[in-house]
């Protein structure tokens, strides 16, 4: 016997995956025995802090926290979540309404079109940006637009050319600063566009913050929630993912305006069981971290940063030094375009960055270095990418 399985159309017609070229190239490399040095992924090498690991240790011997959780996280989670924003944001959430546990942000971002997109209903997403905004709009029948994210804007969406009929029909518009790829941050003014945009067309606010706390000399990015009339018109993501080192651990979650995160809610609730309660435990310790250690993992950041940025200007790439995320988002050389100058430094330098157009078209001609390897590391990047040049 045999039937014939065929996949659904969503998935039959996603976009083609743009990095797998580049997969294969590094999966032979490795088996070549290159000594590869990889700046091509968004993962800390850092490990989570002891103190997490040891409040999940203790998390995990207790006998109620192996049972189902809440679906919205526990009462005391959502109440460390809000004393968390009180204290980074000085803005206050009610945890009962106003907080939803999630099983790692990118969980809730691909949810959220269910909740709140119907089928032809318009979804903007920035671009270059993050894949899941657009592909999670074509789950839900959606229809992404996206919003190009170019250098003289700042890396910031221009909201006065989008089509006033794309407007009309726009549901959900997702934003994303400190921005991965190109590592933009946004201001006050820029958010203030934003809610009156959204409120202007009734489109929800979707801004992802998962990057809130990489950021260097003490420049701390806003949360969208800081701006006037934010929680009237959207929520915002957070992920534990990046501020603690704890991508495998799958625990983030989305705060703001209470409809918006009872209808997450209400998709959640169908479709998953909330997040082990023992690493909640140990999340509520998470985001009581003290400060200080916080600032030592920033500042292995800032010298890597400091480290790959002047490297890359020496060689003469046009790079802007960001303010947060741990990205260098810099223009390839003329001659090149984003892939074959990927190709050329993984064949001549042994060194691996990604190519901006996977992002998005607006992201052709760039290439994004992440900074999850060591200084010693990154300086023998450069030293063998300028050989390569
Ligand atoms: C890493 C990342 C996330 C996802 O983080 P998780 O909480 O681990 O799911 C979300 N958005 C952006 C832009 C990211 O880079």
């Amino acid at each position: 016997m045999s039937i014939s399985i065929e996949l659904a159309d969503r998935i039959k017609n996603l976009p083609p995956y743009l990095f797998a070229r580049i997969d294969s190239m590094k999966a032979e490399a490795k088996n070549k025995g290159v000594d590869l040095i990889d700046m091509s992924i968004g993962d800390p090498d850092m490990p989570t802090p002891q103190h997490i690991v040891e409040a999940m240790k203790t998390a995990v011997e207790r006998p109620e926290h192996h049972k189902y959780p809440s679906y919205d996280g526990m009462p005391s989670y959502r109440e460390a979540v809000s004393r968390w924003y009180d204290r980074r944001f000085n803005v206050s959430l009610d945890p009962g309404t106003e907080v939803l546990s999630l099983i790692g942000s990118k969980e809730g971002i691909g949810h959220i079109p269910l909740a709140f997109v119907n089928p032809g209903d318009v979804v903007l997403c920035p671009s270059p940006g993050y894949p899941v905004y657009s592909i999670a709009a074509l789950f839900a029948g959606g229809e992404p637009y996206f919003m190009p994210l170019t250098e003289d804007k700042g890396f910031l969406p221009d909201f006065s050319s989008i089509p006033e009929e794309v407007l009309r029909r726009a549901r959900i518009m997702f934003l994303n600063y400190p921005n991965n790829p190109t590592s933009a941050t946004a201001g006050s003014e820029f958010f203030h566009e934003a809610v009156e945009i959204a409120d202007r067309y009734d489109i929800i606010v979707c801004h992802d913050a998962a990057y809130s706390e990489i950021y260097y000399d003490d420049k701390q990015p806003l949360s969208f929630l800081e701006t006037d009339g934010a929680k009237d018109v959207g929520i915002e993501f957070h992920s534990l993912s990046k501020t603690y080192n704890m991508t495998g651990w799958r625990i983030g979650f989305a705060v703001g305006n209470r409809e918006v995160i009872a209808g997450l809610g209400k998709i959640k609730t169908n479709l998953d069981s909330g997040v082990f309660q023992a690493i909640q435990e140990a999340s509520i310790v998470a985001l009581e971290t003290d400060d200080n250690l916080l600032s030592s993992i920033r500042a292995t950041y800032q010298a890597r940063r400091d480290a790959l940025f002047e490297g890359l200007v020496d060689m003469g790439l046009r790079v802007t030094r960001p303010d947060a995320t741990f990205y260098l988002w810099a223009r390839v050389p003329e001659g090149f375009t984003s892939e074959d100058f990927v190709v050329h430094l993984l064949d001549k330098a042994g060194v691996l960055g990604t190519p901006g157009n996977g992002f998005g078209e607006p992201g052709a001609g760039y290439i994004r270095f992440a900074l999850t390897v060591s200084v010693e590391r990154i300086k023998e990047a450069v030293e063998r990418m300028k050989k390569a040049l």
